[in-house]
């Protein structure tokens, strides 16, 4: 854990539309579609790029949570983006998954 980072602290007290052990989802906070849910781990890692860092069944109940997560919110087509590093458009450096539902409004970041 990381206490200065925004997205530990919103992983521990944020406005959670879903949880689960180790995983939660979040509305993001300026919206580039009708839906836009930010899936955030519990362990925090910078960027996509040390995703090794997951034990593979954690990383695989974090890919089955994004799922489940745009079908609990109704989405059955979306889009899941993950901006990597300030030229990718990443600016909260703690790992997270966007889910875009219905019309969007260009990428996030
Ligand atoms: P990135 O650009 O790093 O891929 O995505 C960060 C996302 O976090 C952005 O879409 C931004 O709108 C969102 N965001 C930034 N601060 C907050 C916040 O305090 N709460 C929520 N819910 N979302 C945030
Ligand atoms: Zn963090």
């Amino acid at each position: 854990m990381s206490s200065d980072c925004l997205f530990c602290q919103l992983y521990r007290e944020g406005d959670h539309v879903n949880s689960a052990d180790g995983f939660v989802a979040v509305n993001d906070i300026n919206p580039r579609a009708d839906m836009h849910l930010l899936i955030i781990p519990e362990r925090h890692v910078p960027t996509f790029r040390e995703i090794s860092e997951f034990p593979p069944e954690e990383a695989r109940r974090m890919l089955a949570f994004v799922a489940e997560t745009a079908r609990k919110a109704g989405l059955e087509d979306y889009r899941v983006v993950v901006n990597v590093g300030p030229g990718g458009g990443q600016t909260v450096f703690h790992l997270h998954w966007h889910v875009l539902g219905g019309q969007t409004r260009g990428l996030p970041g």
